[in-house]
């Protein structure tokens, strides 16, 4: 009897030995279950954007912080445009201005999540530029050559304007299409622009330069008419050529281009030109001539973002690319042997910057007093070509 118990005591702590094997392995098994897991999910997060957005519950808090990088990485790709070469390096910055980015800075995401996050994040870029990618072709796609395009209500920014019934003129390019669309706004010639007034920035704080209309206040008017030169030309009809000669270089060039005025008279207010280039450009070229009182043409500049507008969105994601733009165009006039401005560039808080989420830029071609011949212009329209393609790296 003392051998069979004893023998079965043996037994005992032989099965308590291999339960006790058993349970750690168990254990083992699903600490490293627990990591797969989450990168599983982190993954299936980048390939179904909606669902996930929709059901961060459904996912560990890790996950919950990587749908906050779907959505910056979906507003980047709204507020952005497509197809700009030099511009990319501003992604990232741009999504620092989105209303979305505050309580998850991109940085300490990366530092904070594992490395299924990371992929997620990969995952989620492709997705954006794959989705950038088929909006730009269809964008290309969907316009006739000479096509009127109406104002609509439905885009961002869209309630600050307040003249916003006419149309701009799209314009295909010649050849073998660049997939590139370049935003020409003749400046001035808005019948009764002077009369309203619109939001001088879209978080309605004050204009910080003065100008049109003076530092302080946080209403101007929605377009000025402009000034005249010395020989009375007004300056609207100056832009208005200027405008015609640069739209027929660059459709020759194989760029799109999107007439923002195309006549005497548009019933689109520097609010609604900014939104519509926004939504159909890739970049935005204002044409203007300085009013500065000079008795000599004191060459050509282009404004620049002033410092206390920088950490305002939209601007704040997009100040870089205006003024790389803004340098861009500045060396091809150069090139053209045209006159700069001994101060160029010169910070000026406007409306068409406050409002622009693509490379966007008001160019002064000079002041009343330049000379404002076609060869002239042509000269000056070449220079901007010049520009452009150095912008877009052509
Ligand atoms: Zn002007």
């Amino acid at each position: 009897m003392k051998k069979d118990r004893f023998r079965y005591s043996i037994i005992g702590v032989l099965l308590c030995a291999a339960v006790l094997s058993v349970s750690i392995n168990v254990l083992n098994d699903r600490e490293l279950e627990g990591e797969d897991m989450g990168s599983l999910s982190a993954n299936a997060a980048g390939l179904s954007e909606v669902e996930f957005i929709r059901d961060p519950a459904a996912s560990g808090p890790g996950v919950t912080e990587a749908s906050g990088e779907l959505e910056d990485a979906k507003d980047e790709g709204a507020a952005s445009d497509e197809g700009k070469a030099s511009a990319d390096i501003e992604s990232s910055a741009s999504s620092e201005s989105s209303p979305s980015i505050g309580d998850a800075p991109v940085g300490a995401d990366e530092a904070s999540e594992g490395p299924g996050a990371e992929a997620s994040e990969e995952e989620t870029e492709a997705a954006s530029e794959t989705e950038e990618a088929s909006e730009s072709s269809a964008q290309a796609a969907a316009y006739e050559d000479g096509e009127q395009i109406a104002f609509s209500q439905d885009w961002e920014f869209a309630s600050f304007a307040a003249i916003s019934s006419g149309n701009a003129v799209y314009y295909l390019g010649k050849g073998e299409r660049k997939g590139i669309v370049i935003a020409v706004n003749a400046g001035h010639g808005t019948s009764g622009g002077s009369s309203v007034k619109t939001y001088c920035h879209p978080d309605k704080t004050p204009k910080l330069t003065g100008g049109t209309t003076s530092a302080g206040a946080t209403k101007a008017v929605a377009v000025s008419s402009g000034m005249n030169f010395k020989d009375g030309t007004p300056e609207h009809k100056v832009t208005l050529r200027m405008a015609q000669i640069l739209k027929d270089k660059l459709v020759s060039e194989s760029y799109d281009v999107l007439m923002l005025r195309d006549g005497e008279d548009v019933q689109l207010d520097n609010v609604a030109r900014t939104v519509m280039a926004n939504n159909i450009a890739d970049c935005h070229i204002a044409l203007h001539w300085d009013s500065d009182g000079l008795s000599s043409d004191k060459g050509c500049f282009y404004m620049s973002v002033p410092d206390g507008l920088k950490s305002m969105y939209p601007v704040s994601g997009n100040w870089q690319r205006c003024e790389e733009l803004g340098d861009a165009l500045i060396e091809g006039l150069k090139g053209q042997g045209l006159k700069i401005w001994g101060s160029n560039p010169l910070d000026m808080d406007l409306t068409q910057t406050s409002y622009s989420t693509i490379a966007s830029v008001d160019i002064e071609l000079g002041n009343q007093s330049s000379s404002h011949t076609d060869a002239d212009l042509e000269l000056r329209a070449q220079g901007l070509l010049d520009g452009i393609d150095k912008y877009f790296g052509y």
